[in-house]
């Protein structure tokens, strides 16, 4: 099965993503996450995203396609992915639209994970990662609860930069929901819920 997940940043994809690879043994691929280590590693394509990134402003289409087509080129996404990060706008979801027609495969649906853009602000002002392993955490995990690494908070979760994404959101990656409804493959789950009963709704349209 291939899912793509939608959301503002903050509504609880890498969340939600997460749980689908245990318990569906799906790949998950976030454009965000490889950005990031891209940036840190100082490679010349995470040198040049991080500026976008810091600004919370999208990384060129280019780039991103590029990542994704690598990827899924990879012989482990044949079990199956999570697009999470991606499509952030509609050139991007018609050269994945593509990239699936050339490889023979199909995206079978796109979950759009809802929630209020002030749920969001506080969200991500607590929002704390782990500099090792990535996972997703909260200011109150002092290191991380998963493998005792660092916690960090993201430059691009500062209030400020949060109202610009969620503003690049709205017009950019918004009309995507429109696009995958279209489609016939969209799903609508309220994300303001605890994650668990997130997942259940989610879990209901895994068939
Ligand atoms: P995320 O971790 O998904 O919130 O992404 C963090 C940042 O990475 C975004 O604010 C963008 O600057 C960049 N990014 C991630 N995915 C994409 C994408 N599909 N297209 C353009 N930029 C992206």
């Amino acid at each position: 099965m291939n899912i793509v997940l939608l959301g503002a940043p903050g509504a609880g994809k890498g969340t939600q993503a997460a749980r689908l690879v245990d318990e569906f043994g799906l790949v998950q691929v976030s454009t965000g996450d490889l950005l990031r280590a891209a940036a840190r590693a100082g490679t010349p394509l995470g040198i040049e995203a991080k500026g976008y990134m810091d600004a919370g402003e999208l990384v060129p289409d280019s780039l991103v396609i590029g990542l994704i087509k690598e990827f899924l080129a990879k012989p482990e996404a044949a079990q199956g992915v999570i697009l999470d990060g991606f499509p952030r706008n509609t050139t991007q979801a018609v050269a994945l639209a593509a990239e699936f027609d050339a490889l023979g495969l199909e995206i079978d649906l796109a979950i759009a994970i809802q929630v209020d853009f002030e749920v969001i602000v506080a969200r991500l002002a607590a929002r704390r990662c782990c500099k090792d392993c990535g996972l997703i955490g909260s200011v109150d995990d002092m290191i991380c609860p998963a493998c005792g690494g660092e916690m960090y908070q993201r430059d691009d979760d500062m209030p400020q930069t949060v109202r610009n994404r969620l503003a690049i959101y709205e017009k950019s990656t918004a009309p995507l929901i429109e696009y995958y409804r279209g489609a016939d493959l969209l799903i609508e789950v309220d994300g303001d819920r605890h994650p668990d009963i997130v997942f259940a709704d989610i879990k209901k349209y895994m068939v």
